[in-house]
């Protein structure tokens, strides 16, 4: 505690005293995420510059006082903005949020780590820049540099985010600096164009990790395609889909398809399209199989539903694209069909960041969304679990023998959806929905989440990312990474002050 006090003093020495926040409104909003938490949060600093962050860690590793740093602090199903352990200083960086180089010709903006999705598209748009930014399903005021840090997932050509990421400026929890690519040498032309430099690749380690606080990065961006088509299908028959994921595969392998698929159950769409029908249940959840097979016709939905987009840079090859689509896709999917730019609203291209799916975290509310929504302060109870399952349809039918029917046994409707992010795997993206005033469903949700965790786990389907609700994996792995990642953090986090139990260690000791 007094060295805690010794740490405030000297961060507001530095900050400015309305920089270090310590009020209980400001504490308790910090250690509020969509489902049960204990951290507690002590303050919040708010540096405003690469600097800034460097003095932050420096006293905190002199004075011991852990810190656990967020970009935008809206990972809203993996934690929010709560820190992994009770006791850590929030660093939260949303005051940097210049954008600090914007190429044309080269394709490529270098943001700072509070720079938000609404923010770089608006600043592309001003520009009138032909590029695009991959951008997340998210929420728009989720920032770039938090998300790809978490190895986040987009439209467009780059949705597979932290592949198109270069030149990582990042503060070690010493307050020493590192680039991660060409940018470590003086005058170096091609810092935000070449991944590598000579020697060991160094980004990855800053990702899903406690190594560094990340306060620059470069995001590669993709020609707007002049020519787009929106293709989706409902599938009739649940039976239809591993037959549909073995030719996604190909489309994805060969390239016609160049970006991501979705596949959205009926769960998942309806909690998009609607909330819970409260009434018609009489007040009683889950929804029964009736009941769920009333909605889907009611809605003109089936079990799954198959959307993607082509993109490309003329009539002729959208044509072309379109054609092979179907020679591929008819025989197992007849309903698809495909839609032209015009056809669509402006929030199915994905071009622009839009707060629709957030609509699913209020599907078990009482009340409609709100204007501005704040799951973390509207009660809404809502968890991800996000697993990598090789490309075949026999995986993706193994993988859901296992995700589909637990979320009923704890009294949840099975909220799922495969993503198509690379070529040979997908993931597995299930979501627990609820309100977290029902007295109960907090513990009952969170135990859900484990109990799928530990039985995908089990089947050899490993998380694709990890929340606070589970900071770590609970089985050890099978070689000695866990070891030397260790030995690594040691290195360079003597003290271990940055965001203790955030991925490393691997697993509990
Ligand atoms: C309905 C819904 C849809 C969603 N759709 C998507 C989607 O399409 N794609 C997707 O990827 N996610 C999605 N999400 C999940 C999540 O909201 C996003 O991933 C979001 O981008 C994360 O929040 P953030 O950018 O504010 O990151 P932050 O909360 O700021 O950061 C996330 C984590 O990264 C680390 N971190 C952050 N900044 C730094 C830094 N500068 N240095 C070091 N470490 C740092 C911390 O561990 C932190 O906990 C969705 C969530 C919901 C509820």
């Amino acid at each position: 505690m007094e060295r805690l006090d010794e740490a405030l003093d000297a961060w507001r020495h530095v900050l400015g005293a309305d920089q270090v926040l310590v009020d209980e409104g400001t504490r308790e909003a910090a250690e509020r995420a969509t489902f049960a938490t204990t951290q507690r949060v002590p303050a919040v600093l708010r540096p405003g510059s690469r600097e800034e962050v460097q003095t932050c860690l420096r006293i905190a590793q002199q004075l011991r006082v852990p810190v656990f740093p967020v970009s935008a602090g809206r990972n809203y199903g993996y934690g929010s903005r709560v820190p992994a352990r009770t006791g850590c200083v929030l660093l939260e960086l949303g005051r940097m949020n210049r954008v600090l180089e914007w190429d044309e010709e080269l394709a490529y903006l270098t943001v700072e780590p509070g720079v938000t999705f609404a923010q770089a598209h608006a600043f592309l748009e001003e520009r009138e820049s032909a590029l695009q930014l991959a951008t997340i399903g998210g929420p728009p005021q989720a920032s770039l540099v938090g998300n790809a840090l978490e190895r986040g997932d987009g439209s467009g050509p780059h949705g597979d985010i932290f592949q198109y990421v270069c030149d990582l400026e990042v503060v070690l929890p010493t307050g020493e600096l590192l680039r991660t690519g060409l940018g470590r040498y003086p005058g170096a032309q091609a810092a935000a164009v070449q991944r590598w430099g000579p020697g060991p690749g160094l980004d990855g380690l800053f990702s899903q990790s406690n190594l560094g606080v990340v306060t620059r990065m470069t995001f590669w961006l993709a020609p707007r395609a002049a020519c787009v088509r929106i293709v989706s299908a409902p599938l009739e028959q649940a039976e239809q889909l591993p037959e549909v994921v073995d030719r996604l595969r190909l489309l994805r392998l060969e390239g016609t398809l160049r970006e991501a698929y979705s596949l959205w159950n009926d769960c998942k769409m309806l909690s998009v399209l609607g909330q819970y029908p409260w009434e018609r249940m009489g007040g009683r959840t889950p929804l029964p199989p009736e009941v769920r097979a009333q909605l889907r016709e009611e809605q003109g939905l089936g079990p799954w539903h198959l959307s993607f987009l082509l993109q490309a840079p003329s009539e002729e090859q959208a044509q072309a694209a379109w054609g092979r689509v179907e020679a591929v896709l008819k025989g197992v999917a007849p309903t698809l069909t495909c839609y032209r730019e015009e056809e669509v609203e402006p929030e199915a291209l994905r071009r622009v960041p839009s707060a629709r799916n957030l609509r699913m975290m209020y599907w078990r509310q009482r009340t409609p969304p709100p204007a501005e929504p704040d799951p973390d302060r509207d009660g809404c109870g809502f968890l991800w679990l996000s697993c990598a399952v090789p490309m075949t349809g026999s995986h993706v039918e193994r993988a859901l023998a296992v995700a589909e029917p637990l979320p009923l046994q704890y009294g949840f409707e099975p909220n799922l959806c495969l993503l198509g992010v690379g070529a040979r795997s997908a993931y597995l993206v299930v979501a627990l929905v609820y309100d977290r005033k029902v007295e109960g469903e907090d513990a009952r949700a969170l135990a859900c989440y484990h109990a799928l965790h530990g039985a995908m786990n089990e089947a050899g389907y490993y998380p694709a990312r990890l929340g606070i609700q589970a900071p770590v994996l609970a089985a050890p792995p099978g070689d000695d990474s866990g070891r030397v990642l260790g030995a690594l953090k040691a290195a360079v986090d003597p003290h271990g002050i940055l965001a203790p139990g955030r991925y490393l260690p691997f697993h509990f000791v």
